[in-house]
């Protein structure tokens, strides 16, 4: 299915958008705009788009990019918001919201679904949990299955599944002059490439097709807390753990805050603390010997680690990152996770200016290591663990203190690090050749200059196309 769509909408007026869509259009003057530009990171509150164009389906796409550059609008493509930068709005341009296309199709025979542009993680997990399958999804279920693919996906199935980028089989993308083009396989599949990891830059992906896999509906996971003191010990066993692990667990060590939930003693609540998280996907009943190592490493503060549905641990920390939390990421590969580091990461986790405050060290390897470089966009492949600096805080003047906190977290990691980083984990624009390698970089650079050469989708971790 690929071809040059009829609607196209020259100089119009909004009014006349209104019409032709069947989605809402809001401008300013409009009730319910407030809500509808917010989005995710409350550092961004500030942002006013000229219009937000709530679509329902392709054809509400096509006629808002057409609109939009007929009308000079500069576009933000929205999937669920949660793009640390702001790239999901825009100042005065347009902004292209996919949210209400957020259905989801299960084949259980064929073990696929078929996603809306607009869904986030929890719905999906939601239709495919329903048959005991999933694919690999966020850390926090209100991400948008959209950003989260196109940039990579890190989540907890990584390791036995792939990214989510891996497990994308096939889309369908409005681009920059109005087709709708399907990648697959055996269409275009330069451009499926593209979309596993290459980011939003190469049009509106209003479908996605993800391979699915028998998970659940209980797994074996959860966090265990441990005091700060503990760092040094706790980063030494992960990285050992890690080396051996098998491909069914995926682990997370956290320097954080304990948060002030019921399942922490009271007494610890806000005090700087060590979280070992990990799920296994494999047999329940198998999970208390694979994770033994961190029931022995530290006198534990709380341990709630074991058999937990699938859906559960997927929402486990949304109350903690909510929608207008103000935001900042950094982050960077590591090539090692050596005693130096390690050193380094607790000494700076007790510097942290807030009670979100996070270095989250992840487990990388497994699946992800299994495919090749050249196979997909996300190219950096070898990396044994990805270091992100996360911080959200609530007071608009503590926004210098955490972000240069994060800085100076992905800074102390700059011996160890591969280089390389993952797009998705930054508050800002990055220098993408960097990011992705040169030859990756190439590569896409090629790829922008076919689908959008005057790079109409520009609002992402962007690639400048080749003259
Ligand atoms: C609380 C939180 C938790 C997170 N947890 C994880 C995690 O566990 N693992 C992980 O890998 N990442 C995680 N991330 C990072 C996340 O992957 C990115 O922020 C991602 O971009 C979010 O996708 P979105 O659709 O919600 O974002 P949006 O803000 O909607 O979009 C992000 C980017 O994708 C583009 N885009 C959106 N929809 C489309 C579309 N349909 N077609 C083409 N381009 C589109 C946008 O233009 C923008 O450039 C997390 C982020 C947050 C804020």
């Amino acid at each position: 299915m690929s071809g040059t769509i009829a609607p196209v909408l020259g100089e119009a007026t909004v009014q006349e958008l209104r019409n032709a869509v069947r989605g809402s259009v809001l401008t300013p003057e409009d009730e319910g705009y407030d809500d509808a530009r917010g989005v995710w990171n409350g550092a961004h509150s500030d942002v006013r788009p000229a219009i937000i164009v709530s679509c329902r389906g392709a054809a509400d796409v096509i006629l808002a990019v057409s609109f939009a550059r007929s009308n000079d609008l500069e576009i933000a493509v929205r999937g669920g918001g949660h793009s640390v930068a702001g790239f999901s709005t825009t100042d005065g341009g347009i902004v292209i919201d996919l949210s209400p296309m957020n259905g989801v199709r299960v084949d259980p025979e064929g073990r696929r679904a078929v996603v809306g542009g607009g869904a986030v993680w929890a719905e999906v997990d939601h239709e495919t949990q329903a048959f005991g399958l999933a694919t690999t999804g966020g850390l926090v279920s209100t991400t948008g299955v959209a950003g989260f693919t196109l940039g990579g996906g890190i989540g907890w199935l990584m390791r036995k599944h792939g990214l989510a980028c891996d497990n994308l089989v096939a889309a369908d993308v409005v681009t920059a002059d109005g087709r709708v083009v399907h990648a697959s396989e055996t269409e275009n599949p330069e451009l499926l490439w593209g979309l596993r990891g290459g980011g939003g830059n190469f049009g509106i992906v209003t479908s996605f097709e993800f391979t699915l896999h028998p998970v659940g509906p209980i797994v074996y996971g959860g966090p265990i807390f441990y005091p700060a003191e503990a760092a040094v010990k706790l980063l030494r066993v992960f990285r050992d753990w890690s080396a051996e692990a098998p491909d069914e667990v995926t682990g997370l060590l956290n320097l954080t805050s304990a948060p002030p939930l019921p399942v922490i003693p009271e007494e610890w609540h806000g005090k700087k603390v060590v979280a070992f998280l990990g799920l296994s996907s494999g047999a329940v009943e198998d999970g208390e010997r694979l994770f033994a190592a961190f029931r022995t490493a530290a006198e534990p503060v709380a341990d709630l680690l074991g058999p937990i549905p699938y859906v559960a641990l997927q929402s486990l920390i949304d109350p903690l990152w909510p929608k207008g939390i103000n935001a900042y990421f950094k982050s960077t590969n590591l090539a090692r996770l050596d005693d130096a580091l390690i050193e380094a990461l607790a000494a700076i986790h007790l510097e942290a200016p807030g009670p979100q405050c996070e270095i989250h060290v992840h487990q990388m390897g497994g699946a992800i290591a299994g495919v090749g470089e050249g196979e997909t966009a996300f190219g950096d492949r070898s990396m044994p663990f990805l270091l992100n600096a996360v911080t959200g805080w609530h007071e608009r003047d503590h926004a210098d203190a955490h972000e240069a906190w994060a800085r100076a977290v992905v800074a102390a990691a700059s011996d160890a690090s591969s280089g390389r980083a993952y797009t998705n984990f930054f508050g800002e624009e990055i220098d993408a050749e960097s990011a992705y390698g040169s030859e990756t970089y190439r590569r896409l650079v090629a790829l922008k200059a076919d689908y959008d050469a005057t790079n109409v989708f520009h609002r992402n971790q962007n690639i400048v196309p080749s003259s």
